[in-house]
């Protein structure tokens, strides 16, 4: 079978389409054929070694959806023929952290793709934990390309404890968990408002329930306030944006950040922080639970996570050129061999 792997990390050329071995499941693991992956700048930023794999050569892709065709010893509820979406979370699922689900925590918490072998492939090996039921009516490549984002925004709006009729500030919305995040405000009850650079983008959040949008680069922190202000601002964007974010915000508000994409540091203006009694609060991806609400919002049509554009697996590189090239608006799919 093919997989896309990398053999070094000098960017999204470095991924190539090699023959592997057919896995074969072990003690409490399903093999997934896979029908459709998704595509997130992980994926990029891992090509360029930021982190660089743990061994190379190296698959790529945290998000797929397909059927299982293997079952391993041990496994029970699961059948060769059923649909199955892939949780990207994985951990050790035994110590005190992993038993409550803060699986984020675990000291061998990793993601597909990223700290273990990825999506990018035929056919994948999952603990049966990472394996979802698909809801029968979910498109397959909404199935299999919503996960990382969506857990990761859902997980920062839970941090950040968001509130039916709270006012939220999506900064930056045409990346994709700016884009889940907005569309999971949405279906929590908030008043979405959001940013970006492109009026396009801006239009997009738009006819998708947010209420309106400012310029990224411009002050839109003030034209928040003039609002009224949020009661939330989720910023991913880092240095470029985070002064605005925080002026963006109500008294006592709060600001949520699960990404940096601006850069890694900034200033900070402490007793801006303390006299306007902000929140910063950090996030990371999400648990077993955090996965399974976000796909059910998405199931019940409550929140959407789209996806703009479709790609043959042939064509790996083209698909993260197109997403790192940040015109896409929604998610970027492949779909893989039958
Ligand atoms: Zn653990």
């Amino acid at each position: 079978m093919k997989a896309w792997q990398l053999s070094d990390t000098k960017g999204i050329d470095s991924y190539a389409l090699n023959d592997v071995e057919e896995p074969e499941p072990g003690a409490g693991e399903v093999r997934i054929k896979i029908k459709n992956s998704g595509l997130n700048h992980l994926d990029i930023w891992v090509a360029m070694g930021l982190p660089a794999p743990k061994h190379l050569p190296h698959t790529g892709g945290a998000d797929a959806a397909g059927v299982v065709d293997a079952v391993g010893e041990g496994v029970a509820g699961f059948e060769i023929g059923d649909e199955i979406i892939v949780d990207p979370s994985m951990s050790c699922g035994v110590c005190d952290y992993c038993r409550k689900d803060d699986i984020v925590y675990c000291d061998s918490f990793g993601i597909l793709g990223e700290h273990h072998p990825g999506t990018f492939t035929e056919k994948l090996l999952v603990p049966t934990i990472n394996a979802v039921r698909k809801p029968k009516d979910l498109p397959w490549e909404v199935a299999g390309s919503f996960g990382l984002a969506s857990v990761t925004a859902l997980r920062m709006l839970e941090k950040a404890r968001l509130k039916t009729g709270e006012t939220v500030l999506v900064v930056g919305v045409g990346g994709g968990v700016s884009a889940a995040a907005m569309s999971l405000s949405l279906a929590l009850g908030a008043r979405v408002y959001v940013t970006s650079r492109s009026q396009e983008k801006i239009d997009w959040a738009v006819q998708r329930g947010a209420t309106a949008g400012f310029d990224s680069s411009a002050e839109f922190g003030k034209e928040m306030r003039s609002l009224g202000g949020a009661d939330l601002v989720v910023d991913n964007v880092g240095p470029a944006t985070l002064r605005q974010s925080m002026s963006g915000a109500k008294p006592g508000g709060r600001i949520a950040i699960c990404g940096s994409t601006s850069g890694a540091k900034m200033e900070l203006t402490i007793p801006y922080l303390f006299f306007r009694q902000l929140e910063l609060i950090g996030s990371s991806m999400g648990n077993h639970a955090q996965f399974a609400r976000a796909l059910n919002w998405i199931r019940l049509g409550k929140a959407e996570s789209p996806v703009g554009k479709i790609f043959d697996f042939t064509d790996l590189p083209d698909a993260l050129r197109y997403l790192d090239s940040s015109e896409q608006m929604g998610k970027v799919a492949l779909t893989h061999p039958e």
